[in-house]
């Protein structure tokens, strides 16, 4: 394990051995990554309180006493809403260690200590954090921080005292009903190195199962509280095709009319495609796929591993198996003109896309994190700013100050739509008007009614690195 921090200091035994977990932000999903160390801990006689800020504010009474405190920093809006959450937590626990852990913790530990967060964890932390919160319990120097990635026994995450499953993000359905989701992990890490993406600082192209009777058992237990859909966290569900395939057959065994959604790549989708009827038929309602950009030399940028060509195989291939797909984007980075952000919308309507895609993904600006790969293109670092702490990344301009500008009244529009629950033909078509508007040119027609079928998605769009909202850094 790679250490971030060592504390030199012997602390004195702590008067309880009471532990808080927070997660400030999942997607509305109920948090895998607090019901895991959750289990762990309370497994060797440790009181636990998990706090989800997505979902509750900061109670006094929960952390009054905590020896330790554990914030989960599982993705970039989840960070920034941290920083704003931390000195509160200082203030509420003011004699308890503070830890941070999750793929956003090392590579912002430097950042994380100068908010009073003595022990930053990334990989598979739970065994760290039951060793820091035994070492505080017992009175001996703490850990030290780092990144481990060696295979773990995972527990049965125990899933109590978070807030039920109702309070969490719902399937909508196409007709607008809504049915309860759970969320689990059947894998956790990456095999893959794409340049942009947060894994890959952390896990560095490695991936880590979740074996098969511990996930079924967490889906019994949400089933149990009234799941009728699961939402797979998974960074990409087919990494271990043959695991993929024996979770949901066994899933599908015992639940039948159970659904469920996973994240697959373009370049998985495609190779391994004989896999996407087996979703078909267990159950899969949708397939979560991160695209990023309809062009090559953008793609090639990222690293992805796919096409543009491959992109609209695998729009082929789900439909035929009737598989409906909610790509991704990253549609505004340095090598994206006005040209190419229109080009995106023109194919997003050409492959009938348009109800498949939230307003928030047009928005979406390339972030460049510490530790990212993409520092490692010398052209592109040259025209980084220095790193910033409240962007926690390294900020970049467009070379075409309008590509900017753009980006930023795309971002105040999907916030607007999502806050007047506009529906996606229409905040697309409001989208398409400012870009063609931008290019100064005026927008053809769109096709009035939907473009493309509306599919059942969760009630809180997937995204890993927008901006927080006002009211998610107000919450608690
Ligand atoms: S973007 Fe997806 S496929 Fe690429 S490294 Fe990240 S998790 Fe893996």
């Amino acid at each position: 394990m790679s250490a971030l921090r060592h504390q030199s200091a012997r602390p004195p035994a702590a008067a309880t051995a009471r532990v808080v977990l927070v997660n400030p932000y999942e997607l509305g999903r109920q948090p895998f990554a607090l019901a895991e160390p959750a289990a762990w801990l309370r497994r060797a006689g440790f009181e636990v309180a998990c706090i989800d800020l997505s979902r509750q504010r900061l109670e006094p009474e929960k952390l009054a006493g905590a020896a330790l405190v554990g914030v989960y920093l599982g993705m970039h809006t989840a960070t920034r809403i941290a920083v704003e959450a931390l000195p509160k937590l200082r203030a509420l626990a003011p004699h308890a260690h503070l830890a941070a852990y999750g793929l956003y913790a090392p590579m912002n530990a430097t950042l994380l200590h100068t908010l009073g967060v003595a022990t930053v964890f990334g990989g598979e932390s739970e065994p760290d954090l039951l060793a820091l919160a035994e070492a505080l319990r017992d009175g001996r120097v703490p850990p030290a921080g780092g990144v481990r990635l060696d295979k773990i026994d995972f527990l049965v995450p125990d899933r109590s005292g978070l807030p039920p499953l109702e309070r969490y993000a719902a399937l909508v359905l196409p007709d607008g009903s809504t049915q309860v989701a759970g969320f689990t992990e059947g894998s956790r890490g990456c095999k893959h190195r794409c340049r942009h993406c947060p894994v890959v600082p952390v896990y560095d192209g490695r991936f880590r199962i979740v074996p098969i009777p511990v996930v079924i058992e967490d889906i019994r237990r949400q089933v149990a509280a009234g799941a009728a859909h699961i939402s797979f966290g998974d960074p990409d569900f087919f990494n271990g095709p043959t695991h993929a395939r024996r979770l949901v057959e066994t899933l599908h065994r015992e639940f039948p009319t159970l659904t469920y959604d996973v994240t697959v790549k373009i370049e998985h989708l495609v190779h391994h495609a004989e896999l996407i009827p087996v979703l078909r038929e267990t159950g899969c309602r949708f397939v979560t796929s991160a695209v990023e950009s309809v062009d090559d030399r953008v793609l090639e940028r990222l690293a992805k591993g796919h096409t543009a060509a491959d992109f609209a195989r695998a729009v082929a291939l789900l439909r035929a198996a009737g598989v409906a797909l909610a790509p991704t984007f990253v549609p505004f980075t340095p090598w994206t003109g006005l040209e190419g952000y229109v080009e995106l919308l023109e194919r997003l309507v050409e492959l009938e896309l348009v109800e498949s895609v939230p307003p928030v993904q047009l928005s979406i600006r390339l972030l460049v994190p510490e530790g990212s790969r993409l520092l490692d293109l010398q052209d592109f670092r040259k025209r980084l700013g220095p790193f910033d702490p409240a962007l926690l990344g390294y900020p970049w301009r467009h070379e075409d100050p309008r590509v900017d500008a753009l980006q930023q009244q795309v971002q105040d529009l999907a916030a607007d739509a999502e806050a007047r629950a506009l529906g996606r033909h229409a905040a697309f078509a409001a989208i398409r008007e400012l870009a063609y508007t931008a290019l100064g040119r005026t927008a053809p027609a769109l096709p009035p009614g939907p473009i493309g079928t509306p599919a059942a998605h969760l009630s809180e769009a997937w995204y890993c690195c927008a901006e927080p909202t006002r009211e998610q850094l107000q919450s608690f």
